[in-house]
This record gives structure tokens, sequence and C-alpha cells, in this order.
């Protein structure tokens, strides 16, 4: 295995990195260390994430770190303004649960599982009124094939254990079909 240092002094430095991590993700037998400006926090779980060469291990590492940090962000936020279970958009109408009306793994205190695409959507309205973290500002995701920066954004209604299958998979072609069942599933359950 060889070694590779990172150095990120700068924001210069930091955006070079950046643009090469779809490059790096190829690297396998390369050991990655960084001496980097502790102003780039997601510098450290980039590198973790480039050292994992096992290809499932990789995925489900960038999967829970991108959940929890979606998690902490909104923490005590409430930027879809719930109250007693309705959200912005249903205050005039019968409503309730947001968006996750009809999914399955809904329930009384929430979400019950951890489903990045849902983590990472938010209506107009809501984009509207506040600064919020989008797809764009996790950079460790650019290790992740294009198939399955794909299935991040649009993968909702599923469980953890089944959003990772389909990333293992990185099938778009049987993500669409599955999609398409699933969102029939949905639309069922909401008439
Ligand atoms: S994203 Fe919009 S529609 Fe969905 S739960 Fe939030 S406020 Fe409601
Ligand atoms: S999987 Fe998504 S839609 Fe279903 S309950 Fe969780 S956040 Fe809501």
């Amino acid at each position: 295995m060889k070694n590779k240092k990172i150095i990120i002094k700068n924001v210069e430095d930091y955006n070079k990195f950046i643009k090469k991590i779809k490059r790096y993700r190829f690297y396998r037998f390369t050991f990655f260390k960084c001496d980097c400006n502790k102003v780039f926090k997601d510098i450290s779980p980039i590198i973790e994430a480039l050292n994992i060469k096992k290809r499932k291990n990789r995925i489900e590492y960038i999967y829970d770190y991108c959940c929890s940090y979606l998690d902490n962000y909104c923490e005590n936020k409430n930027f879809c303004e719930f109250k007693n279970n309705k959200c912005l958009n249903q205050y005039d109408n019968n409503l309730e649960n947001g968006c996750c009306r009809g999914c399955r793994y809904q329930s009384n205190k929430g979400c019950t599982t951890s489903n990045l695409s849902c983590k990472l959507f938010y209506c107009s309205k809501v984009k509207e009124k506040h600064n919020l973290l989008t797809y764009n500002d996790l950079k460790i995701l650019k290790l992740l094939g294009f198939r399955n920066r794909i299935i991040v954004k649009h993968d909702y209604f599923i469980n953890r254990e089944r959003f990772l299958k389909d990333l293992y998979m990185e099938s778009i072609i049987l993500y669409s079909i599955k999609t398409i069942f699933r969102f029939r599933y949905i639309k069922t359950k909401n008439n």
C-alpha cells in the first residue's frame, strides 16, 4: 500500500482536493493521510472514507455519515413548522404528517428509519424560508459513482437497509422499476 499525504491549508487547496475526489476514489492501493487546517471539517470523513477500500463498507460509511450530519444540522430546528402533526402546508386541510403520510416507516415519534433522500428533501415553501443544507454541501457524496449519486437524490420512502441495497446494486433500471411500484403504493395509501 502506498501513502499519499493531502495538505490543505487554505480554500484554494480545499477546492483542488474536492475536484480530485472523484479520481481518488479509484485509488485502491493508496493510504491517504491528511495535514489539514481544522476549519475544513468535512475533510477528515472524506479521508476516512477514501481509506475504506471495501466498496460496501465505504458506501455504508458515507451513507451513515451524511445522515448523521443532516440530523445534527436539523436538530431542534423544525424547518417544516410542524404543529399537532401538521406541517406548514397542512394547516388548512385534513392531511397530517407532512411528506411522510402514506409511508410505512412513519410513526407518532417521526421516521423510524434513516433515509438520506428524505433528509435532503424540502418543498419550495421551506426552501424559500430557510437556509438549508443541500446535496452539494455534502462533498463526501462525490465518492459515490454517477448512478449512486442519482439514486441518493430520489430514493424516498424506504428504510436504510433497502436504500443501502440500492446503492450496492447501483442499477438505475432496477431502482427505477422499484421506485414506480413504491410511488404507486404511496399514492394508494394517500387516496
Ligand atoms: S417539506 Fe414541505 S410538504 Fe414536506 S413536510 Fe416539510 S413543509 Fe410539509
Ligand atoms: S422513510 Fe422518508 S417518507 Fe418514510 S417516514 Fe422516513 S422520512 Fe418519512
